[in-house]
């Protein structure tokens, strides 16, 4: 029986991460993947793209991996693992990830490329701009923001100071306006100088 072969019955001819049935094909899980049944993956084109090519990741196809991941084959947790760490700063992946238990021979297996590796203990809040903010800097607003629950628009221009930074969560920074202890995206900030 050849790999795809094994591959096809061990998945019932699904992708074996998201389970889509059409565009099938084996992919060799790095490093020292060695074509065997136990080093690779049967997926479909989508998640092979996503996979091989960090810039063509679409963070809301992943959410398969919220079934996926506890597939019993150590070669699917694997890459399960390498998805969710790679989209970790979306909030749901690191609530998955925090849910994956993986052996430590596998865990090793799934570092072993790199990924997650640098700034592993370095969460980064970064503004609009890319400069990175602190805990007690100001900043302004780039744009009017709907407070969810506080019943106010924070506008554009608003001068927040002494922000605290939402630890684990690099989009996140806290702050007051109208003395209101609200939660705003880095993204929509601009560190005043
Ligand atoms: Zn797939």
């Amino acid at each position: 029986m050849s790999t795809e072969q094994a591959l096809t019955a061990r998945s019932e001819s699904k992708c074996e991460l998201c389970g889509a049935a059409g565009n099938l094909g084996v992919y060799g899980v790095p490093p020292d993947s060695d074509d065997s049944v136990d080093r690779s993956v049967l997926v479909c084109e989508t998640c092979g793209d996503q996979i091989k090519d960090p810039e063509k990741v679409d963070p809301h196809h992943w959410r398969c991996l919220n079934e996926s991941m506890w597939s019993q084959v150590p070669a699917v947790q694997v890459l399960a693992w390498r998805m969710l760490t790679r989209l970790r700063t979306e909030g749901w992946a690191q609530d998955l990830l925090d849910m994956l238990y993986l052996d430590d021979a596998t865990l090793e297996w799934a570092k072993a490329d790199g990924e997650g590796a640098g700034g592993d203990d370095t969460v980064r809040h970064l503004d609009s701009n890319g400069a990175l903010l602190e805990a007690g800097d100001s900043v302004t607003l780039t744009k009017d923001l709907n407070v969810k629950g506080a019943g106010f628009t924070a506008k554009r221009g608003t001068a927040v100071r002494g922000i605290s930074l939402v630890v684990d969560n690099p989009e996140q920074i806290e702050g007051r306006v109208n003395g209101q202890q609200i939660v705003i995206l880095t993204k929509f900030v601009k560190k005043s100088s």
